[in-house]
């Protein structure tokens, strides 16, 4: 029987804003601003998990962390990626690569690139070199260009075995 492949799409934004810190992909990054949101805001992580759910036919983070949900408020978004790979398990899918762009026009994510790989792997049980972390400016145009927010958009695919 042929193997059953998933992929899966996800996409988020997140404004920025004084007095939070700043996280990105399970890794706190040294920046004066950080993300607003009900949870860390981690927006990587959020277009990741967007993606995960997207290929498990499972909608989307807000209707499974929703942000009236007190149990959300504050709330590392790397346990509410271990709770998506749950849901993953359960399906019997296993993540065959994953590719994330952040989408911010600074600062440089470079030096962080190799401890988020890291962190997401080890919730992901995966090794690191199925996931690949990237970032694009948008030449300082709108929203990110203008450092007003971040955004994320992450592509996956699962096989089931
Ligand atoms: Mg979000």
């Amino acid at each position: 029987m042929a193997r059953e492949f998933r992929v899966g799409h996800g996409f988020d934004v997140h404004r920025l804003v004084r007095g939070r810190a700043l996280v990105l992909g399970g890794v706190v990054v040294r920046y004066p601003k950080g993300l607003a949101g009900h949870s860390d805001a981690d927006v990587l992580l959020h277009a990741l998990m967007n993606a995960l759910l997207g290929a498990l036919g499972e909608g989307d983070i807000g209707m499974h962390f929703p942000d009236s949900d007190r149990r959300y408020k504050g709330v590392a978004s790397t346990k509410l990626l271990e709770i998506v790979v749950r849901m993953m398990r359960k399906q019997r899918f296993i993540l065959v690569n994953a590719d994330v762009t952040l989408i911010a026009q600074e600062p440089k994510l470079t030096p962080y690139y190799a401890a988020i790989k890291k962190t997401i792997a080890k919730v992901l049980k995966a090794p690191q070199d199925r996931i690949n972390i990237k970032a694009a400016t948008t030449e300082k145009l709108g929203w990110a260009g203008q450092r007003k927010g971040m955004g994320a958009v992450a592509v996956v695919l699962l096989r089931r075995g």
